[in-house]
Formats: C-alpha cells, structure tokens, sequence
C-alpha cells in the first residue's frame, strides 16, 4: 500500500475490523521449544456470565500491554485464557432459565444444563476478547469445568489429602442456608445493618441477645471474673427460659462487662466468639438450625420454623411470660454470604478442610514482588489474623467432584488411583475393594469442592503441572489481578504452590484496582453507573478503550470511569493521524531506499527527543508504569514532534532541496520508532500506520533500541525551537499572517549554530546566527504623552502643548525644560505628562528586541 492511498480521516471501525480479520492465533503461542527466555503470565480466569466487564477490560488491557511488550523484547510469552466456570450463580441461572430447581433432574442432568450455559457464555466472551485486540494465546486456554482440567483439581485435592495437608472433620463452618453450602471465611462480607438489642430475664439474671432465635441452642452464661454483680452464680447453672435445659455459668476474661448486662449467652453459634468458648470451656453442641436455616427437633415447639419466624415467636412468648424487660436498637456488623448477601450461620459439619499454616504462607509471599508493595501489606494482614482452616467442601452440584468413597462396612476412605482421574464418586465406582476389610459396599462422597480449588492451580495449571515433578515453566514470572481478590486467589495461590511443590508460585504479582463509576463509586445496577465495554468499543473503537485503560490511573489505583478520557484517546489518534498522513506522504515521495545522512539541527535535535522518549517510555514499561509510558508518548507526538519539529521543517520539505532527504529519513525513524512504542497500547492504530512503512507487521518487531545522543544538538534545537516560537507569537502579536514576510531577523547566539534555514523557511524571514554580542543602541525615537495628567491640567491648551513638546529636541526629552512656548507664551511642564519612547538601533536601523532566555534577538521589519 503506498501513502498516497492514505485516507483523510482514521476509521477506528474499519481499520479494527480489517486487521482483527488477518491477525493470525499462531502469533501469540507460547513456544515450548523456544530458546528465548519465558515470560509466564498467570492470567485471571474470569467467571463465564457472558458479559466481559469494564474491570475485567481494565485487568486485560494491563495483561496485554506486559505481553506484547515482553515479545517484542524477546521473551517467549504465555498469555494464556483460562474461564473459572464452577459455581453458583450458573446453577441458579440455569435453574431459571429452565424454570426448574436442582433437585428436578439427576445431578448429571443439572451439570449438563450448567455446562451448555457456560460454553454459551464463553463464546460470546472470546468475541469481547478478540475485538479488544488482546494477543490471548489461545492454545493455553483452560476451562475449569472441563475433565482435562478438573481431573488436576482432583489430583492436587489427592496430593495434599496423602500429604496431609487435607483432611475432614466435624467443625464449625460458616454456613448460607440460601445456597445450602458451607463457604470459606474469605467468602464472608461484612454488611452494616440496624438490629434490635433485646434485654430479658434468663433465671433471675437479666441478658441481652441480638438472636433469641438461638436461645435453643444455648450452651453456657458467662461472664467477666471481676464483674461483681455476678459473683454469687459462678460456677453455678441457670434455667434457659422457654426451653428449660440447665446450663453452667462460666467465667470468663473475654466477656465485655459493659455490652448489655455484662453476662452473654453462649450459643452453637451465634458467632466466632461463640466457636471460641464452646473450644476453650468444652460445651456441649446444641444443633438448633439446620442447613436450610429451619429449626431443628433442639428447638423443640417452634422446630420447622425459619429462624425470622423463630425470632418473633420466641420474643411473643417473652413478652406473654413477661420475661421480656425492653428492646434496644443496635447498629452491627453482619457477616453475610459474599455471592447472595443471605447472613451466614454458624454450624458445625462434617466438611474437607485445608490446613492453613501462616509462616508458609507468609514466607512464600515475601518472595514474590508485590506491584504496588504495599499490597503485601493486604496479604499479611490477612494471613496474620487467620484462625481457621480452609473449608473447600461444597454442598453443591456444578463444582469438581471430591474424589473420595467411603467403605459402607467400616467406613474406611477409599480413594481412586491418580490415572484413573477425573472420577464423579457419586456416579462411578471405585475400581478396587475396601483396603481396610476388603468389603466392595461403598458410598460415593457427595459434597464437591470450592471453586478457589480449582482456580487456586491455574499457574500449576499453565506451567504445565502433571503431578510429576516440577511444572517445567514454573514459576509463572507475573501473575496480575484486582486487589479484591488478594484474600482469595491470591492467598489460595501461594498456599497451594507451597503445599505442592514448596515454592512460590510466581515472580512478581501486579494488582490492578477496581473501575468505578463516573459517579465516583463502584459500578452497580442499583446505581445505574454501569459502563459496558461495547458501549465504548462501538462509539469509539478498541484502541481508544485501550488508551483509556492505560491512562486512567497509577497501577494499582482505582479508576473512576470518565468518558473525556476515551474522546481525549479518540483525539490522539486523530491527531496523530493528521501527522502521520503528512509524514508518510513525504517519506514516499522521497523513497523508502532513502538513506540520506541525518545532519540538518532539526532533524539531529528530534532524534535526540525520540531517543529520551525511547529510555523513558521503556523505564516505565519495566516497572508496568503504563499511564506514564502513554504519557510520554502522546507528548512527544502532540508536542515535539507536531507542534515543534514538523512545523519547522515543513518549508525544507516542501521546496524540495538536498536537504529535505535529511527530514524525510528522520521522520522514518520517529514513525517506525512510534509505531513500535504505541504497539502495544494501541495494536490496531500502530498496525495501520506501521503497513505504510513496512511489509512486516509491527508486532513481530523488536522493541525499539534507538539511542542517539548529542548534547550539542539538544541545546541548540531547544533554542531554535524556542526561537521560532517567540517570533512566531511576535508575529501573532503584531497582527501578521504566520507566512507574511518578516524581514531581517539576527539571533545572537554567542556561539556559531548552522540550522540549515529551518528557522528561515518556517518564518519567512532572513535569519541570521550570529556569534557576537548584540551591539544595540538606544535611540529616542518618539514621545509617549500622559493623558491622564495633559488633560486635566492643560485642558484646550494640550494640542499645542503636544505640537511644542514634539518639536524639542531629543535630549530634552529625557531632561524636560521647566517650560515650553505655545502659542507665544511660556507655559509650565506639568510633572509627568509625557515620557521618551526608546528603541534599540543595529547599525542604524532600527530594530524590535526579543529576549529568549539569555540570547537576544532582532526584528529588523520589511517596510
Ligand atoms: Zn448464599
Ligand atoms: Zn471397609
């Protein structure tokens, strides 16, 4: 394609499509026989709905402009794509869609339904993926839900169950009764919420609870050892109103004299408090919810009801026996379940959980380089205040299958031989006997796994972990995600690295912060400030997205969505469009071959801005400083190279002289070196202007390496370029046309500069450098009169005056005579009525002076 087939405007729409159409997949595959140094990334896999979000497009920008950086300077990169499809919010969309409840249809039966959304949703989110131009390499794509991959979930479960690292207990789990799962305690939100305080007579002692649905399930009374309004009941048991079971008073340290009465109800359990004591003082278990959230047969008459419906039965019946003193309102913290907002119970169960040991975790975390560090901080305050184990069993369906029997005679474990992986033990059988009484009766473990188990392994997963040693390219070198996820993944991540293969899991971790409104907070329906990525790539393209991700914010911060800064992306390319139509215009008339010696001031000056330009943007690039390496770029484009550089060349250019080959191959050099820095921002702009330079696509170049110093050139340029400006705004100000003929013009610039005539074309001027001192005279050359005080005192006289004052000679117009005749008679020279005006004579001829810095400059004006 030659230049001068380049189009006037830059269709985002058209020029996107075309290249998304001949960009081929192979590109981006990662080359397991690569002698280049690898560069992993473990990817976020993102949760399939079928709708790709703005954060997700926030995550991914930053992904893809490490990975397309790090090819073009020479790394072997994995970008891989992985989809997190387990879990349930696919279950109760499947459940709505078919208008069904899980328990409708056999468990494989629902897993299909919930698989054929999923592959549905991630289609549609591939598309989203591909139309932002993200260099995914799709022959690493993962999906969770898949045998070849869960049955590496089930593999990792059999290796730390063997190492001991996993094993199952009866504890106390936090427990939604909406979803009917045990969840982990990093699934736990906290909400504020108003509840009533209720005061009432427990046995003579008066007690405040927020849940009298739990009074069946009340275990103990405790209070605090130097409280002395209880010290007659220690050691003693009371009654439980309404149920009548006798329970000890205990004493203890932790109980705040000052909440309520100063004695509490224990409970199997209100909270974690609660799970505490029941440990510390050895409690009986009351049961009295169950996982439905209805009371149990503990709960004796109000057994069935949920526990709202227990609550006000209960506080009915406190007020019928009068025990019910008054009720107080009271602002808590509520721990609900993070997917549907249902507050948790606690409940002890049978369930798997995963041994959490802090200093492995903690040690495993300092190794990984945290962007920005203070996230570490985040990391370690969570490891820091965990008291317990992981819960990883689920009583779901659509989830990896825990791969256990148990023994029906003995109920010893029966566990399936790694290679017949993947195994669903609710509907296939073990494949040998019970080891323990050789009986074959067995029962297929039913609970499934938490999703965080299968997420947890996806940089074991993409570094290729088969069980068998080391994965060959672990440690993945980045691993980049939202900060709202370091509990989770990230913690999950670096746990399941340790325990299985006693290293950390990557290089360094980039953590991205969340997208918020254009109203300053975070994006959600009820709020109606929710930003779709389609919605910006339709009005203005991927590219501008893109700039807007790059440019939103420090890594790390979060970013307020604003749709000034997608038109601003928009205008740079428009801008840089104008520019690069002009350019490349000019570089094929003179021929690509073209190697003409770079020699011109200009053209040496603008190299060495693009060679700093270079350092800089790599500098940033280095440490993912992506809004700075943007930056930088858009200013040098917008700045230097079309306010400054090219307008002082465009008259070498234009009348076609030996030395506009100089500029031409300058302008090469900064648009090849252009397109190669905006690649990876902008892929589908740079890829456009880059088809005009080159046969080759711009994204299997090498990053730019260009140096060129030259310090001499650098000050020189700079005093050109300011010259120019300063006469250029000296033209504005005297009204002139920008390509009126100025005159002669004398730049003393103590030293010899050559620019060629740049300064000369640009201005319409004769300019000379000079390398002496200014000699400049001063010269009166008229007289400024002082209305203010002529008019006044002069009043008819002031023409005359004037007439007389001008006919004086010129040295009394510094030293003004006491008076002056008018009209025949002497008048008085009131103070101040008139001053000299001076100007500056070269040679005799007189001259306007411009300062720039410290070097003069003279305007001699064509007449
Ligand atoms: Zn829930
Ligand atoms: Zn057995």
């Amino acid at each position: 394609m030659s230049s001068h087939e380049l189009p006037k405007t830059y269709d985002y729409a058209e020029v996107e499509q075309r290249w998304q159409n001949s960009w081929r997949d192979e590109d981006h595959y990662f080359d397991r026989n690569s002698t280049k140094p690898q560069f992993v990334i473990d990817t976020p896999p993102p949760y399939p709905t079928g709708n790709f979000h703005i954060g997700n497009a926030l995550n991914w920008c930053y992904i893809d402009f490490i990975a397309r950086y790090k090819r073009m300077k020479g790394f072997n990169v994995m970008f891989p794509q992985g989809w997190d499809c387990h879990g349930l919010p696919t279950e109760v969309k499947v459940e709505e869609t078919h208008g069904i409840t899980k328990n409708d249809v056999s468990r494989e039966e629902f897993r299909q339904m919930c698989r054929e959304l999923t592959i549905g949703n991630i289609e549609k989110m591939r598309k989203t993926l591909r139309r932002m131009a993200f260099s995914t390499d799709w022959s690493n794509e993962y999906i969770t839900m898949m045998p070849k991959y869960f049955g590496k979930t089930q593999l990792s479960f059999l290796r730390m169950l063997k190492s001991g690292y996993i094993y199952q207990s009866e504890h106390p789990v936090n427990f939604c009764t909406r979803c009917e799962t045990a969840i982990a305690f990093a699934e736990v939100s906290y909400e504020p919420r108003e509840t009533q305080l209720n005061y009432f007579d427990f046995d003579g002692i008066e007690i405040a609870t927020t849940r009298p649905e739990l009074l069946a399930a009340c275990v103990a009374v405790a209070v605090h050892p130097e409280d002395e309004r209880y010290r007659e009941i220690w050691n003693t048991s009371l009654c439980v109103p309404l149920f009548g079971h006798n329970v000890p008073v205990i004493v203890d340290e932790a109980v705040d004299p000052q909440f309520g009465s100063g004695a509490v109800m224990i409970c199997t359990f209100g909270d974690k408090q609660d799970v505490h004591w029941w440990k510390l003082h050895n409690l009986d278990l009351r049961k009295a919810i169950d996982r439905n959230g209805r009371m149990t047969g503990v709960a004796g008459r109000y057994e069935g009801m949920t526990t709202k419906e227990c609550r006000s039965a209960i506080l009915g019946d406190m007020k019928d026996q009068e025990i019910l003193y008054r009720q107080e309102p009271l602002e808590q913290r509520v721990g609900t379940c993070w997917r549907c907002k249902t507050p948790i119970e606690i409940m002890s169960e049978r369930q798997w959980f995963v041994k959490i040991k802090p200093d492995e975790i903690s040690r495993a975390a300092h190794q990984v380089s945290w962007i920005p560090d203070h996230m570490l901080l985040r990391m370690e305050n969570w490891v820091a205040q965990m008291e317990w184990d992981w819960c990883i069993s689920r009583q779901r369906i659509f989830a990896t299958p825990i791969p256990v029997w148990f023994c029906k005679k003995c109920g010893e474990m029966i566990l399936p031989d790694e290679q017949d992986l993947p195994v669903d033990p609710a509907t296939d059988r073990p494949k040998k006997s019970c080891p323990k009484c050789g009986s074959t009766e067995c029962t297929g473990e039913e609970d499934v796994l938490d999703t965080w188990m299968d997420s947890s392994i996806s940089v074991l997963n993409v570094t290729g972990w088969d069980g068998c040693g080391m994965p060959p390219y672990f440690p993945a070198q980045i691993r980049p995600q939202g900060h709202d996820i370091i509990r989770t993944w990230a913690f999950y991540t670096i746990l399941r690295s340790v325990a299985l293969t006693g290293q950390r899991p990557w290089d360094q971790i980039l953590v991205n912060g969340m997208v918020l409104g254009e109203d300053g907070f975070k994006m959600s329906k009820s709020r109606g400030n929710i930003i779709e990525p389609y919605e910006i790539l339709d009005k203005y393209g991927a590219d501008a997205l893109r700039q807007w991700g790059a440019m939103g914010a420090a890594t790390g911060s979060d970013i307020m969505f604003n749709w000034n800064d997608v038109v601003s992306a928009s205008r740079f390319q428009t801008k840089m469009w104008n520019v690069a139509r002009f350019a490349l215009m000019q570089i094929e008339k003179e021929g690509k071959a073209c190697n003409a010696e770079v020699s011109a001031l200009a053209d040496r000056w603008l190299l060495v801005k693009l060679s700093r330009t270079v350092a800089e943007v790599t500098d940033a690039m280095e440490q993912y400083q992506f809004d700075r390496a943007l930056k930088q770029i858009r200013e040098f484009t917008w700045e230097v190279l079309a306010d400054e550089y090219i307008e002082l060349v465009k008259g070498r250019l234009y009348t076609g002289d030996t030395s506009r080959a100089g500029a031409c191959v300058t302008l090469r050099t900064t648009f090849d070196t252009l397109c190669r820095l905006l690649a990876p921002f902008i892929p589908y702009f740079a890829e456009e202007c880059y088809s005009y330079l080159s046969e080759q696509s711009v994204h299997k170049e090498g990053w730019p390496e260009f140096s060129f110093a030259d310090d001499r050139a650098e000050s020189e340029g700079d005093l050109l370029v300011r010259v120019v400006s300063e006469l250029r705004r000296y033209k504005h100000e005297k009204g002139m046309a920008l390509n009126a003929p100025l005159g002669q013009v004398t730049i003393y610039a103590m030293h010899s500069i050559d620019d060629e005539g740049d300064a000369a074309r640009t201005l319409n001027a004769d300019v000379a450098w000079s390398n002496c001192r200014a000699d400049l005279e001063q010269a009166i050359t008229g007289v400024q009169f002082n209305m203010g005080v002529i008019g006044p005192a002069l009043r008819k006289q002031a023409r005359g005056f004037m007439d007389a004052i001008k006919a004086l000679p010129k040295e009394e117009l510094v030293n003004p005579p006491g008076t002056v005749r008018v009209g025949g008679e002497d008048m008085p020279v009131p103070k101040d009525s008139f001053s000299p005006v001076y100007a500056y004579m070269v040679g005799g001829a007189e001259v306007d002076v411009i300062n720039v810095g410290d070097v003069i400059v003279t305007v001699q004006r064509s007449t």
